[in-house]
């Protein structure tokens, strides 16, 4: 342990927000004095979803409690994050700034220009990973190139990387060095209101870092064994659901990685976890993802500029219940579970021809764990674009995706309580169930649930045809 420097840092938290694990801070903790910041920036180059809005206010809510129980108080500010973080430094007159590294290209940008300025004026500004596994410059494949495929990039994380050891929670925190304003948490308007909405996300979930090493801990105990065998299965509990807390950094994947280490049945789990480091090394050596294809090839791709099914595909009402009970999963919940996103994220793409880019900003807005990295890399996959893709023949049917991975209708009932008396038999295809057996369960086609909105082997041989045409004119 270096000796206590007589200054003032800041340790600015961002995607971090959490206080074991974290090298920026315990940095920090080494000055005199210590000035834990958050800023929000409401018009950062893309704006926050309304589901991780109301996750941020409790994630929040749990870090400002956290270090009040070490005796200090978090700075909220809102505003463009250098102006903010340059007159923090010049009220506390702050020496060093540090910082765990973000890696969406606006953020790069923004953390390169800052330390630009901030060592031009004397101060010390140093950068630690957290966010990830592994930094995306240091693995590449033989010929020294970014990865493009998924296997090679895995085998390689998991035979080269020391992945670092967690870090421990500092003891104790230094106290702010005098009084700086401070937003309070309810002024950033972080919730919804009119309606309030947060009812569905907040049964499922409770943000916060202590919920993410409970979560952890149980989920290693009891279900991590069986997630190969269980995992595609949306009506079991199987997976670990800490996707939104790697998001917000309430948890470190070194702290999952490391936990996992020697948990029998785990290494599935951890591999998917490092699909994660996969989409970021994408986004690091190709920014702009969110926006631009992986394979320019689809870059005429004559999507269908469609509104009227856009909409009904995000209200859940396709007339296919697998695909509608995740849309409407994802509606309540802010979540939805990994099959099922594959399954109507095909849906959009390939049965309504509908541009990648409009499921993206969707699932931006509603999903709680909504991720720069993969939930680009995830529309991109099942599109057809992306790096590592599925090929553009894979077209999921929604009908044998739902007998195959929910045959009971247990998860399809769970969201769309109209079907609930439907039998497991006529569930995915409820317009194949007979007119006696509709009536004597009171449901009507057309009326208490929808008719497809398009046929399945008609939307399936017209994307083949496009997906044809855009591969003969690349
Ligand atoms: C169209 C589409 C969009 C997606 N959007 C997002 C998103 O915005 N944010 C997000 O975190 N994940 C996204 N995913 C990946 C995946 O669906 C979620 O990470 C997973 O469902 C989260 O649930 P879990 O935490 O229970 O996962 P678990 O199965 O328990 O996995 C543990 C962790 O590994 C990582 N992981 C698991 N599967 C994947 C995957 N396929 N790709 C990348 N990382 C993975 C996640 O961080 C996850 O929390 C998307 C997938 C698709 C197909």
């Amino acid at each position: 342990m270096s000796e206590t420097q007589a200054t003032t840092a800041i340790i600015w938290f961002r995607n971090d927000l959490r206080l074991s694990d974290n090298a920026a801070l315990l940095k920090a903790c080494q000055h005199q004095n210590v000035v834990p910041i958050y800023v929000f920036d409401e018009n950062a180059a893309r704006k926050l979803g309304a589901a991780k809005r109301l996750w941020l206010h409790f994630a929040l809510k749990e870090l400002i409690l956290n270090l009040r129980a070490m005796g200090t108080e978090l700075i909220l500010r809102a505003g463009d994050e250098k102006t903010v973080l340059i007159n923090v430094i010049e009220q506390c007159n702050a020496k060093a700034v540090y910082w765990n590294r973000r890696y969406e290209p606006d953020a790069i940008a923004t953390d390169k220009e800052l330390k630009s300025t901030l060592k031009n004026q004397n101060i010390t500004v140093e950068s630690f990973s957290g966010h990830l596994l592994h930094e995306p410059t240091q693995l590449t494949t033989k010929s020294g190139t970014p990865f493009r495929v998924f296997t090679p990039f895995w085998k390689t994380l998991d035979s080269t990387i020391e992945v670092q050891a967690p870090y421990p929670a500092p003891t104790s925190i230094p106290q702010v060095p005098n009084e700086l304003d401070s937003l309070n948490l309810a002024e950033l308007k972080l919730l919804p209101t009119n309606p309030d909405w947060s009812g569905g996300i907040l049964d499922r979930f409770t943000p916060g870092e202590s919920a993410a090493y409970t979560i952890l801990d149980a989920y290693l105990q009891n279900d991590v064994a069986n997630y190969k065998e269980q995992r595609d299965f949306p009506a079991l509990d199987a997976t670990s659901k800490l996707s939104p807390y790697l998001t917000f950094g309430e948890i470190s994947p070194r702290q999952i990685w490391h936990a996992s280490e020697n948990v029998s049945g785990a290494q599935p789990f951890r591999r998917q976890l490092a699909w994660r480091d996969f989409s970021y090394h994408l986004l690091f050596h190709n920014p702009g993802l969110e926006e631009v294809n992986f394979n320019n090839a689809f870059d005429g791709f004559q999507w269908d500029k469609n509104d009227e099914l856009l909409q009904i595909w995000q209200k859940g009402q396709t007339g296919y219940p697998i695909v509608d009970a995740g849309m409407r999963e994802l509606w309540q919940t802010g979540y939805m579970h990994n099959r099922v996103r594959m399954i109507v994220a095909s849906f959009l793409t390939k049965h309504l021809l509908i541009d990648w880019r409009e499921g993206e900003k969707w699932f931006w807005d509603t999903l709680v764990d909504a991720d720069p990295a993969n939930n680009t890399a995830g529309w991109q996959w099942v599109a057809g674009s992306g790096a590592d893709a599925s090929p553009y023949y894979r077209i999921f049917n929604p009908i044998i995706q739902g007998k195959k991975f929910d045959e009971d209708g247990e998860y399809v009932k769970t969201y769309l309580p109209e079907l609930k008396d439907l039998d497991a038999k006529y569930i995915h295809a409820p317009w194949e169930t007979p007119d006696d057996v509709l009536k004597s369960i009171s449901l009507e086609l057309g009326k208490d649930y929808p008719k497809p909105i398009i046929d399945h082997s008609f939307a399936r041989n017209r994307a083949l045809q496009v997906y044809d045409q855009m591969k003969q004119a690349a």
